[in-house]
Order: structure tokens, then C-alpha cells, then sequence
């Protein structure tokens, strides 16, 4: 025997504060998410313009550093030049005229040393000795250069490795010219090299930085690291001499065209000299503590994600727990244990509302109130718990009856029944009657249990603002009690309100 439980009882299941939860956590998180970005982001963004701010500063250290050691080579240059100009200087003591052209800059920690050549390009004096080695250096940039141009000035020569010391040197050299007008010669001041890579090792730009000292026509003066792979060679296709030509100073990101590795150059022009110094710092080496400090961000903010998720989720799986731990109670708490039917309780409030609706939609509305035939003495003959089963049939008899989702049926109280019909006419009810003899008598004979009698009253009405619904039950009442009074085991009709009487059938007989 099954018994359906009631069919709206989800409507006494109390709202669901799930997605009232989990929205503000969801909200909660994408929101430290998002600071979490835009504070790194920030964080990025300002450890890139240090990076470019320590290169500037760099820059001008250097910068400041070769000017002077410039100015102070030119000044002896001009020196010689000027010397040289002497009346009668040739007739000079070798000492004197050594003691004149080479004052003591030519003792300078990082000058090779000073020499003149000849018109011919042979070396006349020598700064490091009295009787030089007449060496012919015609063939030199330099040489060439002031032989062919007398407006050049201060000349810096190519890198070169020195014929005499075998180390790596940069010729700075000036034009002699004759009072005619004519060439004279060269002075020529060598710096070793040596001094830009000592300046330029000590600078600290990680493991990919560099630092180049170069030439207005794209020559490298200087490059670290691996200053021997790039001394006197020719990178006028790098970025840097574009941007030199546009700007003296500047900062740009580009792609290294000696490794490929992206870096942010900085580089400033000498002073006025025809030279640039250039930082370049790579990107990797720039982000590497914001790599570290990113990835912990990152990590703690999966970390919060995934904790958020499994929170969620326990939460989800806690509150349906409680829901249809809910549903549950809301559906015992309308339930009668017994019969599985609807309890009186429910029934009340189930009828106030179908009335309520009814009422709106001008439908009728109907109520069975079924009673088992002297169940006292059934009670009395077979004992109390044959009496439970017996009640039980009665409720199975009812529920097995009712087809509509909207119909209702429910124990009353004791052996009485209650069956609520919305939209039902008198005669459907009286069919519905019809329908719960049939199935009790049948659920009887199949139990092969004594059979009761069952008086069944019937009421409909058409509810209104004028009434209430205990008047239906009113109706249903005397109608039992009329069907108890011509002899019980039958069903009767109460009078009914004027536009139902046409539904109404006389009272009948089981
Ligand atoms: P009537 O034909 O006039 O209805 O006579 P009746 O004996 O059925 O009288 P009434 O309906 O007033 O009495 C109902 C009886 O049903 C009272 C009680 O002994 C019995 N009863 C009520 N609830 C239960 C129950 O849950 N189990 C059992 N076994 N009996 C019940
Ligand atoms: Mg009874």
C-alpha cells in the first residue's frame, strides 16, 4: 500500500541562502583579486622606471668621468700643438723641447702616451723616450684623417692594439698646420682602453646588462662584458645611433641586435664630443625580485582561490543538507505518521489558500469529509492495532483516489477524513466519493480485512468576498451528519448556494 505525501508542501520549505552566500564571497574575491593585480601591475610598472632612473644616474657618473679625462688629454694636445708653434723650436735641446710639448698630463694613469708625427706619418716625438722609433703610422685613421681635412679638431680614433705595448688603445689626436696653412702632422694623445673597462666592469646591472661607449659612426669603443667580441666594431644598425641622431639622451626597450635579448637602453651623448655611453639592462634581469614577488602573490592568491572553493563548496553541500533536511521536517511537520496523508494542520492552511485562489479565479470548490461506520466497535471486535490498519486502508483509499496535483487529502482527526477539491464541481466531488468507496472496498478485499462502512458528506461552494471557508466545511459537515442519519454507508450532498444546484446530485447509497 502506498501513500503519497502531501503534494505542496514544498511551499512551507524556507528560502534557500545560498546564492546569498556564495555571491559576497565570490564578489569578496575577485575584488582582492583585482587590488592584488592592479597593485602589481603598479609594482611593475615602478621597478621599470627604477631601473631606467639608476641607469640615468649611472650615465651621468660616466659621463662626468670621460669628460674630464677628455678635456684634460685635449688640453695637452692643444699643448704640444701650441709648442710646437714655437719660433726656432726645432733647434731645441731634445730634453727642453720633451720638457715643453709633454707637461704632466702625459704621466696621466691611463695615457699610453703622446707623440707627434711627421707630415709623413712617422713618429718624431715620442712622450715615453728622447730618441723614438720612428715608426710610420700612415696608415692610421687618424693620420689620414687630419692629412685630408684641417677642420676635424679633437679626433677619436678607432680602437687599435698598439704596435709597441701590444694592448688595446684609442688614439685622441690634433692637426699641426703650418702658418701657410699646410699639414704638419699629427699629435696624438693614446688612451688605453683599459680605463672605460675598469670604469665599466664595476657597474652592477646583473647577468645580462651591458655598458657600451661608442662612436657617432656606430664604432664600439668599449662594450661589457666581452669587451675583445665588440671593441672596433661597427653597430650603426642598432637603435641606439637612430636615436641618437633624433635625441642626445634617452631610453628606449628594443630587442639587442648582438644577442636578441629585450633590454631597456638608456644612453646619454659625452658632453659635446662625438661619443655616447649606453645602459642596457635586461628585461629579465629588471623583473627578477618582481618575478619572485609576483609568483608569491600569485601562489597565495591560488591558494585563497582554491580555499574559497572548497569553502563554497562545503557550504553548498551543508546548506542542501540543511534544505532537504528542511524540506524534510516541513514535510513530517504536515504529515499525519499513521496514514501518510496531509494533517489537519496543513489541511487548514491548504483550504485558506485554495480558498483565497478559488475566490480570485471564480472557480467552485469542493470538500469530502469521510467518517468510518461505528470504528468504535471495529476498535472493540479486532483490537486497537487492526483499527490503525484499518485507518491506514481508509487514507490509501483516499490518496489512490485524487488525480488532480491540486487535490488534497488529509486525516481530519480520529477516523475522519478530509478531501479538498479546487476547481470542482458538487457532481465531481460526488464522483471523487464514488472513486474512495470503490478503492476502499477493493484495498479491503485484497487485505482480507473485515469491511467498514464509510458515510461521506459532500459541499461545494463558489467562493467569494462574502464568504469564508469554514462555511464549505459547514457544508460538508451536516452533509456527513445527514448521511450518517438516513443510515450511514452513503454519501449526501448539503445544500448548496443557487448557482451549484444544477451540479448537485441527490444523496446516494453506497
Ligand atoms: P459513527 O458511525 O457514528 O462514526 O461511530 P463511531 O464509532 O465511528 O464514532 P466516532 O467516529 O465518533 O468515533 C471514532 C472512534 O475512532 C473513536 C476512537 O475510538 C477511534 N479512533 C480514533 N482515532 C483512532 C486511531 O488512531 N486508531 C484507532 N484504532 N482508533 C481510533
Ligand atoms: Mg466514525
Amino acid at each position: 500500500m502506498t501513500v503519497s505525501a502531501p503534494s505542496d508542501v514544498r511551499l512551507l520549505t524556507l528560502p534557500r541562502p545560498t546564492k546569498r552566500v556564495i555571491a559576497p564571497i565570490l564578489v569578496v574575491v575577485l575584488c582582492f583579486c583585482a587590488i592584488c593585480s592592479y597593485l602589481l601591475i603598479e609594482a611593475r610598472r615602478s621597478t621599470y622606471e627604477r631601473a631606467a632612473d639608476v641607469a640615468k644616474g649611472l650615465i651621468s657618473a660616466i659621463e662626468a668621468d670621460i669628460g674630464r679625462n677628455v678635456e684634460t688629454l685635449d688640453l695637452s694636445l692643444q699643448a704640444v700643438v701650441d709648442g710646437l708653434a714655437l719660433p726656432e723650436f726645432e733647434r731645441f735641446d731634445p730634453v727642453v723641447r720633451s720638457l715643453i710639448l709633454f707637461d704632466r698630463s702625459a704621466t696621466a694613469r691611463h695615457l699610453s702616451k703622446l707623440y707627434v708625427l711627421d707630415k709623413d706619418g712617422r713618429v718624431w716625438l715620442d712622450s715615453k723616450t728622447l730618441s723614438p722609433s720612428k715608426n710610420d703610422l700612415a696608415d692610421r685613421d687618424y693620420y689620414l684623417v687630419h692629412k685630408d681635412s684641417p677642420d676635424v679638431g679633437l679626433y677619436f680614433g678607432k680602437p687599435v692594439r698598439s704596435r709597441s705595448t701590444g694592448e688595446w688603445v684609442m688614439a685622441l689626436s690634433r692637426r699641426i698646420t703650418h702658418a701657410d696653412g699646410s699639414f704638419g702632422g699629427v699629435v696624438v694623445a693614446t688612451l688605453r682602453l683599459s680605463y672605460f673597462e675598469e670604469m665599466f666592469k664595476k657597474i652592477s646591472l646583473g647577468a645580462e646588462g651591458n655598458v657600451t661607449l661608442a662612436r657617432r659612426d656606430g664604432t664600439i669603443l668599449m662594450r661589457w662584458p666581452e669587451p675583445q667580441k665588440y671593441m672596433g666594431q661597427n653597430l650603426s644598425r642598432a637603435k641606439l645611433f637612430e636615436d641618437w641622431a633624433r635625441a642626445r639622451e634617452g631610453s628606449f626597450d628594443a630587442f639587442s641586435i648582438t644577442d636578441g635579448q629585450r633590454r631597456l637602453f638608456v644612453y646619454s651623448q659625452i658632453e659635446n664630443l662625438p661619443l655616447a655611453v649606453s645602459i642596457g639592462q635586461s628585461n629579465s634581469d629588471i623583473y627578477l625580485q618582481w618575478n619572485e614577488y609576483a609568483f608569491s602573490i600569485a601562489f597565495m592568491i591560488a591558494v585563497l582561490c582554491v580555499s574559497t572553493y572548497l569553502l563554497i563548496a562545503y557550504l553548498m553541500y551543508d546548506l542542501k543538507r540543511r534544505a532537504a533536511a528542511e524540506d524534510k521536517l516541513s514535510i513530517l511537520a504536515a504529515t499525519d505518521a499513521l496514514t501518510g496523508l496531509s494533517n489537519r494542520r496543513h489541511f487548514n492552511e491548504t483550504l485558506s489558500r485554495e480558498w483565497k485562489r478559488t475566490a480570485r479565479e471564480k472557480e467552485p470548490l469542493a470538500l469530502l469529509m469521510i467518517d468510518a461506520d461505528h470504528f468504535k466497535h471495529y476498535n472493540d471486535a479486532y483490537g486497537h492495532p487492526a483499527g490503525d490498519h484499518m485507518i491506514k486502508i481508509v487514507g490509501a483509499a483516499v490518496a489512490s483516489s485524487l488525480d488532480r496535483i491540486s487535490d488534497l487529502g488529509a486525516r481530519y482527526g480520529g477516523d475522519e477524513f478530509a478531501v479538498l477539491l479546487p476547481k470542482t464541481t458538487l457532481e465531481g466531488a460526488l464522483n471523487v466519493a464514488d472513486k474512495i468507496r470503490f478503492a476502499f472496498a477493493t484495498l479491503c478485499e485484497g487485505e482480507g480485512v473485515p469491511k467498514l462502512g464509510l458515510s461521506i458528506g459532500a459541499g461545494c461552494i463558489m467562493p467569494s468576498n462574502g464568504t469564508h471557508a469554514g462555511e464549505l466545511v459547514q457544508f460538508a459537515d451536516r452533509a456527513l451528519y445527514r448521511a450518517k442519519d438516513y443510515g450511514r454507508n452513503r454519501t449526501e450532498a448539503t445544500e448548496t448556494p443557487i448557482e451549484l444546484r444544477s451540479a448537485v446530485r441527490p444523496g446516494r447509497a453506497a
